[in-house]
């Protein structure tokens, strides 16, 4: 037989699994189950969309185009910025991914070297710390508290930084906590990087779904677009998630730097995606605040209904994820996880998935319909008369 261990990377082998999987497998097997686990819209592609993609294949648009994305869709993904964000992107500094996923993974790669250090504020989306580790670089995790919101403040960014500091992930709006970073917030982390050579991956993809307040990049903040590299895309925004849709805008030499990988490693994002991508981005804002405002419904009743079973929940801001503390019940997270599974057939992910000081709290993602959140709570009280 083979000895694979001695033929794999030491660094893929030294990679964890995401701790998300195993509550997936569990819950294949049970038809009556509810899941507030996956983070997904559970809308369709808005029907002129899909639309869009369905006429580009008629059409016969099957082959590549060029490594950056149509010169059509970088147009509209730079007026979208402006008109949506106030971000003034060049066309030329926009390059259309596979996903926010494949625009994370190449401006690690493109930044780190071995050795480097990439702060990365926990709980959060799971990729950056293991992309991180294959590229010999070292994160760093900052534990953001409940008490601050799930924020990052700038006393905990400058403690972590060190001469070695490469870049900050910047993962607002955030999955799984649903914090976010106003403009005082950003002003004040603006101040603490601007004596250091320090870039931020500023991570946006929810920028579309904030409740109460608008959404607002590190690069809007004078003197920071120059060491921004941000990453949005279609999934959370426009219900886009299986055409794997995103992009990539930052200072051109090092948006020219990535689109090397990008070419090397995909050559172009999906022809048939990218024409769907360009009817999102040229008439799709309706669309994002029909869904924004569901969300937002969902979000309160959820709240809400938490808030009436005794459970202490920060109330999210943005994403479409509620963090309640279940430290009540005495349960560690994993364990309330697979009881609240097991027991009363409804999937939650635990706050141990997305980093260890996700420990005593559970995420649940209200992208499911009403009647599923409404079966959820009743559930939730049963399992919880047990403490
Ligand atoms: N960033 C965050 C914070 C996410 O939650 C996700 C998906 N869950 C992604 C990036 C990647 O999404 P996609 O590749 O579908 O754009």
């Amino acid at each position: 037989m083979t000895d694979y261990t001695n033929l794999l990377s030491t660094n893929v082998q030294k990679l964890k699994p995401s701790g998300i999987r195993k509550f997936f497998d569990l819950l294949e097997n049970m038809d009556d189950a509810i899941s507030l686990g996956i983070g997904e819209p559970d809308f369709v592609t808005p029907w002129h969309i899909r639309d869009a993609g369905i006429r580009a294949l008629e059409k016969g648009y099957t082959k590549y185009t060029s490594n950056a994305g149509l010169t059509r869709l970088r147009e509209e993904i730079s007026k979208y910025l402006l008109r949506r964000f106030d971000l003034d992107y060049h066309p030329q500094d926009i390059v259309v991914t596979v996903g926010g996923s494949e625009a994370l993974d190449m401006a690690i790669r493109a930044l780190v070297n071995p050795g480097d250090e990439v702060i990365i504020p926990v709980p959060s989306f799971v990729c950056y710390g293991p992309i991180t580790e294959l590229t010999g670089g070292v994160p760093v995790y900052i534990d953001t508290k409940v008490e601050n919101e799930f924020r990052l403040t700038a006393e905990e960014l400058r403690s972590a930084i060190t001469p070695r500091t490469k870049l900050l992930v910047l993962p607002y709006p955030n999955n799984p906590t649903g914090g976010i970073m106003e403009r005082r917030d950003l002003e004040a982390i603006a101040e603490v990087l601007k004596d250091t050579n320090v870039i931020v991956l500023s991570d946006e993809i929810y920028a579309e779904l904030t409740y109460g307040q608008d959404h607002v990049s590190i690069a809007n903040i004078p003197g920071m677009k120059e060491r921004t590299i941000l990453v949005n895309g279609f999934s959370k925004s426009h219900a886009m998630t299986g055409w794997r849709m995103g992009y990539v805008c930052g200072p051109r030499p090092i948006v020219q730097q990535m689109l090397k990988i990008h070419q090397y490693a995909v050559m172009c994002s999906p022809t048939t995606s990218q024409y769907a991508a360009i009817e999102a981005m040229a008439n799709g804002d309706c669309d994002v605040q029909r869904m924004r405002q569901s969300y937002d419904y969902r979000r309160r009743f959820l709240y809400d209904g938490l808030r009436s079973l005794g459970l202490d929940c920060f109330e999210p801001r943005g994403a479409f994820y509620m963090f309640p503390s279940i430290k009540k019940t005495g349960l560690t997270s994993e364990a309330f996880c697979e009881q609240f599974l097991l027991e009363q057939r409804v999937a939650v992910i635990p706050g141990t998935a997305f980093s260890p000081n996700g420990e005593g709290f559970v995420r649940m993602c209200y992208a499911a319909s009403i009647d599923h959140l409404s079966k959820a709570l009743e559930r939730l009280e049963e399992f919880l008369k047990k403490f």
